[in-house]
């Protein structure tokens, strides 16, 4: 999985089925991820010092990894990510349907690099 924070995701599975949102952490471990304005639950907060209101919060909760999908700003269409080598040698994701670059992901690599 090469999604990274900030990247623009679509949920494809669930509840929040085609909601696209930011990216806000992403927790490999657990295979979650934090999308902004997806999962939005009501955490209920008693009055507090911190909170001398109390009631109702709104956040977000982490869904499976594997329910969204990148969404490709070239194609506007949610997508799968693959990497490749550019001509310099480093490393790049791209969208596998547009085939567009998605930014790098590895620094230039000699060895990788095609000579001219
Ligand atoms: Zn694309």
């Amino acid at each position: 999985m090469r999604i990274k924070v900030n990247d623009i995701v679509q949920v494809i599975n669930g509840d929040d089925r085609d909601v696209r949102g930011k990216v806000l952490s992403i927790d490999y471990e657990a295979g979650k991820v934090l999308v902004e304005g997806v999962n939005k639950v009501w955490k209920h907060v008693r009055k507090s010092q911190k909170n001398p209101q109390g009631g109702r919060l709104s956040k977000e909760m982490p869904v499976q990894l594997s329910n969204v999908a990148l969404y490709c700003q070239a194609c506007s269409k949610p997508t799968r990510l693959g990497a490749r080598y550019v001509a310099d040698g480093s490393k790049e994701r791209y969208c596998k349907k547009c085939k567009a670059s998605l930014g790098n992901i590895a620094p230039p690599k000699a060895a990788y690099a095609t000579k001219k």
